[in-house]
């Protein structure tokens, strides 16, 4: 046997772990190598003071990860030969490391897991500096939305993904496409001023007849309009809309029937009569006659039973 297996063992005979079939020989190189019978003595001589120290215990995560990265050292070394017996009896070992502060000084004569284990072990045992968050790219804005959460595994830390609403001011012309695209949101935002004054200029650029035409995505200022007029839950907006619409009622069936809707239920008298000075030009097309006759008859705003009745006269002297 040569001194540095003899160091070895001599470590792992001093805890009981040694095989018996290594016994006989470091016995053996013990009584021809003073060496390593120094070495015997100083692990003895360390183990009264090492014992006064007091032992943290270590966590049963801590231990399975070290587990983990014996398994690991251990799979590159071929099986047989005492260090197969590390694997075996490494729980056993645990016990002695509860019980024995000495094991740390085993695991660096053992070496090839003592540095992994003890700064491991130092790692688990610092005391946490407990800090602020850190940001990458910190802006002054609100946050929008969460759009994930990664945990750090077996550890405190988290990193939060969001996005940022910045807060932004852009000054253009009316008949530019970014204001235009910026308007078409107004008309939908949440806030009532926003989308009044949005509406508004929506329709003073169909009136002025800026680029309003009609389209069959769904799209553009025209049918912005029309779906305020339709669902705007503010009669302020819906007559906004109603003034830009306008000048299409003649052309465009989509508008005539949007705003003979209005005349017929609009919950507002000041919109519902807005509509019937609006269907003029229209007054002797069938449909619109009915819905004037309807409203004539039917509606609870005696000024707006009398406007649409006055149209229905207009147009049957037209014809
Ligand atoms: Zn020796």
């Amino acid at each position: 046997m040569k001194c540095e297996m003899a160091k070895d063992n001599v470590i792992l005979a001093y805890y009981g772990e040694l095989p018996d079939e290594l016994a006989g020989s470091l016995e053996q190189h013990l009584m021809t190598c003073e060496e390593c019978r120094h070495e015997l003595e100083a692990i003895q001589a360390m183990e009264t003071p090492l014992a006064a120290i007091p032992m943290v215990e270590p966590t049963p995560n801590l231990l399975a990860q070290s587990r983990m990265r014996l398994d690991d050292a251990l799979d590159s070394i071929p099986p047989h030969g005492f260090l197969t017996r590390l694997r075996t009896n490494f729980f056993a070992w645990m016990g002695h490391l509860r019980s024995a502060p000495a094991l740390a000084t085993l695991l660096v004569g053992v070496g090839f897991i003592g540095g992994n284990f003890l700064n491991r072990y130092e790692v688990a045992s610092q005391p946490r500096p407990r800090t602020g968050p850190t940001y990458t790219n910190e802006t002054h804005a609100v946050i929008g939305n969460v759009t994930g959460i990664d945990r750090t595994p077996d550890s405190e830390l988290v990193q939060v993904h969001y996005n940022k609403i910045v807060p932004e001011t852009v000054e253009g012309s009316l008949d530019s496409a970014e204001i235009r695209e910026l308007l078409l949101k107004g008309a939908m935002a949440p806030t009532d001023n926003v989308r009044a004054e949005s509406v508004s200029m929506l329709a003073g650029e169909c009136k002025a007849g800026h680029q309003c035409p009609s389209r069959d995505d769904g799209k553009g200022v025209r049918n912005a309009l029309l779906v305020a007029l339709r669902y705007d839950k503010d009669a302020g907006v819906r007559l906004k809309a109603l003034e830009g619409l306008e000048p299409y009622v003649a052309q465009d069936q989509k508008v005539r029937d949007a705003i003979l809707d209005s005349l017929a239920s609009d919950p507002d008298a000041k919109v519902r009569m807005a509509t019937v000075s609006l269907l003029e030009p229209v007054q002797h097309d069938s449909s619109v006659r009915k819905v004037l006759r309807n409203a004539s008859t039917q509606d609870e705003n005696p000024y707006i039973r009398t406007v649409s009745y006055n149209a229905l006269q207009g147009s049957d002297s037209i014809q």
